[in-house]
């Protein structure tokens, strides 16, 4: 069994769609059982999620005229990808429904609500997969479409239940014993009360990995709009490469500070069941993309990522600092409000950690201040500098530093993980940093 997870772009139009079909049945996987996980159509989940806002804000006009313009699309898009009245009928029915539905959710004077905003985000996956489903069917080419709300569930952590996952997906296959081809939504999943839930934003890679692990897959494969992971962010440097190669660790790492192309959760299923994780550009299949297995390729730099919207917190206690127990206090409150901390470096008189989820952020602080005083600094990045043993490497260090010359550097962990050197800058200078980096460590 392999997993195909096909990204936004990747689905983005009619045009690519019809790709997506070229993509998984060629001669290689049209005779091996596969699941293709998709995400939205590119640019549907941030509509959904301003209509969301529009509708907190009871602007039930704006929200209106939104939800037309998006239908629009849908029904242009419809008219391009089918070519049997038949099929086109049937897609319509589909946004009817759909498009129905959306509308009740928006209706005025009845509450929006947290829950009505989570039905609403799955609408992008639910419509997607059902008219890349009808396209198939449209073509000859036989699949069933699995309800991802069926399988896909979260417990009250918003941690996925594995055991629960593996046995309803194992139920929902052999519905289908001699089918080779499954289609299911990404992303979208149910709660602990068994509400409609999703793995938030950028979570469809992290479906992807979640099925893989279920199924015990001997591939996941993440489709996207790039040729793998780049020792760099492309959005922000000019010029980057595609790496090769990449242990399960180094792609962790990569993702959590901030390489979107993988949502930050995604190794973690694969790497539990040692599942091979392939990155690749559905515009330019041929390319070999980035491969992430169990262990690394050798010794080096492998790239760099930023994460931005990190707060600094320093707590500073001239009386308490050396006594035990100090940190023990401070992890605790953390603990308490179940925010993860990201960095942590201490001083004499002084602890500073980072956080990214601000949400307790006020109840954390008084806390802290029964016992410290507290200075924050907010509008930060996390500039991560990944590779295998690099902290063990002699002239690492050097290499690093003198590539950021010009940057200031508040926090620095180095030796915490294998593979990781992370600095903490202000978001201001993260362009500066990464072009330093990508001069001095790669050449480019
Ligand atoms: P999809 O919709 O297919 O999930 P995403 O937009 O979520 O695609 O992820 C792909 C994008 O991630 C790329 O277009 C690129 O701009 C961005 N990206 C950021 N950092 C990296 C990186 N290190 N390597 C590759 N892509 C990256
Ligand atoms: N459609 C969702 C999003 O835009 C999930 C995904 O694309 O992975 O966040
Ligand atoms: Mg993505």
């Amino acid at each position: 069994m392999k997993v195909l997870k096909f990204g936004g772009t990747s689905v983005g139009s009619a045009e690519r769609m019809k790709g997506v079909n070229q993509l998984i049945n060629t001669e290689e996987l049209k005779i091996q059982k596969r699941i293709i996980v998709l995400s939205a159509m590119s640019g549907t989940t941030n509509t959904l999620v301003q209509i969301s806002e529009q509708l907190y804000a009871k602007n039930y006009p704006q929200a209106a005229l939104i939800i037309t313009e998006m239908e629009l699309k849908y029904r242009k898009t419809i008219g391009e990808l089918y070519k049997k009245d038949e099929s086109k009928e049937k897609a319509s029915n589909l946004l009817d429904a759909q498009f129905g539905h959306i509308r009740s959710l928006a209706k005025e004077r009845e509450r929006f609500s947290n829950l009505k905003e989570r039905i609403l985000l799955a609408k992008g996956e639910q419509l997607s997969t059902a008219m890349f489903q009808l396209f198939l069917e449209e073509n000859g080419v036989e699949s069933v479409l699995l309800d991802a709300l069926e399988f896909m569930r979260i417990d009250e952590n918003s941690e996925p239940e594995m055991d629960f996952i593996e046995e309803q997906l194992k139920i929902e296959l052999e519905k289908y014993p001699d089918n080779l081809l499954f289609i299911t939504q990404g992303y979208i999943c149910k709660n602990s009360f068994g509400e409609i839930d999703n793995l938030k934003r950028g979570g469809s890679d992290y479906s992807a990995s979640l099925i893989g692990a279920a199924v015990n897959a001997e591939e996941i494969q993440i489709w996207t709009d790039i040729d793998g992971m780049h020792n760099n962010d492309p959005r922000i440097v000019d010029k980057t490469m595609p790496v090769a190669q990449l242990s399960f660790d180094e792609a962790a790492e990569l993702a959590y500070f901030g390489a979107k192309i993988l949502h930050p959760s995604t190794i973690t299923p694969a790497k539990a069941k040692n599942i091979p994780v392939r990155l690749l550009n559905t515009m330019a299949p041929h390319l070999k993309g980035t491969v992430i297995t169990k262990d690394a390729a050798d010794t080096n730099i492998k790239a760099v990522a930023a994460k931005d919207n990190i707060t600094m917190i320093n707590i500073r206690s001239t009386r308490m600092l050396l006594a035990y127990g100090f940190l023990r206090k401070v992890f605790e409150i953390f603990e308490k409000y179940k925010t993860s901390i990201d960095m942590v470096t201490t001083s004499e008189v002084c602890v500073s950690v980072t956080i990214d989820n601000i949400a307790n952020l006020e109840q954390i602080i008084n806390e802290l201040e029964e016992f410290s005083s507290i200075e924050v600094n907010k509008n930060m990045s996390i500039v991560c500098v990944v590779g295998d043993l690099i902290s063990e490497r002699v002239g690492y260090a050097e290499e690093i530093f003198s590539s950021l010359s010009t940057v200031s550097i508040k926090m620095i962990s180095y030796g915490g993980s294998k593979n990781n050197v992370s600095m903490l800058i202000d978001t201001q200078d993260k362009k500066a940093a990464l072009q330093g980096l990508n001069k001095g460590l790669f050449k480019l």
